[in-house]
């Protein structure tokens, strides 16, 4: 079910030491700390809650718990008017409930209904949060954004690396949309002088969905960024993140050794995050007998079977990686590598006891062994733990409602080094854009891959510091391949692959 709940800190209630179980199947309460054994035996009603609320006068601590395994929710009573109070929760929960399972909750809509539902929904700010979100989902955007401009909001979703315009909220509504989030996430909603982030964990039907809410002070207003982490969506498999079959089996055998360093490399965006993940929950599900820990910042999903340590102010990424690697885990997951200390730490860690999984914010393969030597980690050790170098970028998939055949241009042919006779008997598909891709002629994302395993040569080139030979080796061009290869499948087109993998030399 959807939720932000329809209670935030300002709605508690007067009365005596009571609990309130407050589920779909009805409403119990039990009085004077006594928890009710069988929720469905002890259903209360309005009236009954009302009373117990009259009947006291001081504080009063409230539990709702739910048969879903949600946590409970618990209050702790501020005075104010309570039946009231009561009436309101309880119906505009069921209100929600019977919301989730309408088109508005479950299924995309054209960006003007969203905005007629804006206005009709302008009175109900947990409903509308439902719907902002319920519609970011169902859009499969992977942010909503909610940025001041005079006396309107502008509302806008992220989707496939694409921004968005869906529709403009007044100010008013948009302020107390984004007080309501920030409660929802436990922020500290009265100040809006300082950047701000939190978590919201939401229930629909389809599994949890995290929100990652980051709040920016600016001069016309607060800008939101709500960044949508739904492992339903974006949990993937090692076979199911457009590796070839043979890369994939390369990568179950980098994921079998002992150890080593594996760095996946590609600009932001590029879905590292979502590899490494794959990667971990492959080998949490494959062995259970090796440890596997990880550092991030911020952990993007919970893993089982997995240690997670998110890095924070008091903890940097080398102080908890030496802590870390004390405790001696088979397996170590650096977020990503961005200082020599961390660098350095991580690399020995591959080199001597280790497998190491991390991510090194770089164009191309060719520039992450001279960022490693330039963070001041020594060749012998580049060379001794370095197993692979994984490159990724994230090419967007030709809509399927209105993909058709084409013909690329000479032009387009020459970009990728292309011939016709390279193109022969290949199903090449563009889409021609309709309502399903927002008239884009895309819809969803697919990785593209290219593996360069450390051998003798590069081991070294590397001892050599000869980044002239190394840059002739590790060049993009198994990335542009790979591309390549999804044209032909007809999975992207030709002017997709052009942008993101560039044109040959
Ligand atoms: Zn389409």
């Amino acid at each position: 079910m959807w939720l932000f709940e329809p209670l935030t800190g300002e709605q508690l209630v007067t009365g005596d030491d009571a609990q309130l179980h407050m589920s779909p199947q009805g409403l119990a309460l039990s009085r004077a700390g006594e928890v009710a054994a069988d929720v469905s035996a002890a259903v209360a009603d309005y009236q009954e809650l009302s009373e117990v609320t009259m009947k006291g006068g001081r504080r009063v601590r409230l539990q709702l718990s739910f048969t879903d395994g949600r946590r409970p929710w618990r209050l702790r009573g501020v005075p104010r008017p309570h039946g009231q109070w009561a009436l309101y929760t309880i119906e505009g929960y069921q209100k929600l409930l019977a919301w989730a399972s309408t088109d508005e909750a479950t299924k995309p809509l054209e960006f003007d209904t969203i905005a007629g539902c804006i206005e009709r929904y302008a009175d109900d700010l947990p409903l509308l949060g439902n719907l902002l979100i319920a519609q970011a989902v169902a859009h499969g955007a992977s942010d909503m954004d909610l940025e001041p401009a005079g006396d309107i909001y502008g509302l806008r979703y992220r989707i496939d690396g694409g921004v968005f315009p869906v529709a403009k909220l007044p100010a008013a509504t948009a302020e107390r949309l984004v007080r309501m989030l920030k409660n929802q996430a436990r922020l500290q909603s009265h100040r809006s002088d300082v950047t701000q982030e939190g978590r919201i964990r939401l229930y629909p039907a389809a599994g949890p969905v995290d929100l990652r809410l980051t709040v920016m002070p600016g001069v016309a207003g607060e800008k939101v960024n709500v960044r949508l982490l739904n492992p339903a969506t974006q949990l993937f498999g090692l076979d199911q993140l457009g590796m070839t079959q043979q890369q994939a089996e390369q990568m179950k055998a980098l994921l079998a050794r002992p150890t080593g360093a594996v760095l996946l490399c590609g600009p932001g965006g590029a879905g590292k995050t979502t590899t490494i993940y794959a990667a971990l929950s492959s080998l949490a599900a494959q062995d259970a007998t090796r440890t596997i820990a990880t550092i991030e910042n911020p952990v993007e999903f919970d893993l089982d079977g997995i240690a997670q340590t998110q890095i924070g102010p008091q903890l940097d990424f080398s102080a908890a990686l030496s802590v870390l690697l004390r405790q001696d885990p088979g397996v170590v997951m650096v977020g990503e590598i961005r200082d020599p200390q961390t660098a350095q730490i991580a690399m020995r860690a591959g080199m001597t006891g280790q497998l190491l999984l991390t991510t090194v914010h770089a164009g191309g393969p060719e520039l992450v062994i001279p960022r490693l030597l330039d963070l001041d980690v020594e060749p012998y050790m580049v060379s001794s733990a370095l197993a692979a170098i994984v490159s990724q970028r994230l090419v967007r998939k030709v809509c399927a409602a209105c993909a058709g055949a084409y013909q690329p241009t000479a032009e387009e042919m020459a970009a990728l080094g292309l011939s016709s006779a390279d193109l022969s008997g290949a199903n090449l598909q563009t889409g021609n854009g309709c309502p399903a891709c927002h008239n884009t002629g895309y819809r969803g994302r697919t990785g593209i891959f290219d593996t360069v395993l450390t051998d003798e040569d590069i081991r070294s080139l590397i001892m050599a510091r000869d980044m002239q030979a190394l840059r002739a080796r590790l060049t993009s061009d198994g990335l542009r391949a790979a591309a390549i290869e999804k044209v032909k499948a007809g999975v992207t087109d030709i002017a997709e692959a052009i942008r993101v993998v560039g044109a040959a030399q």
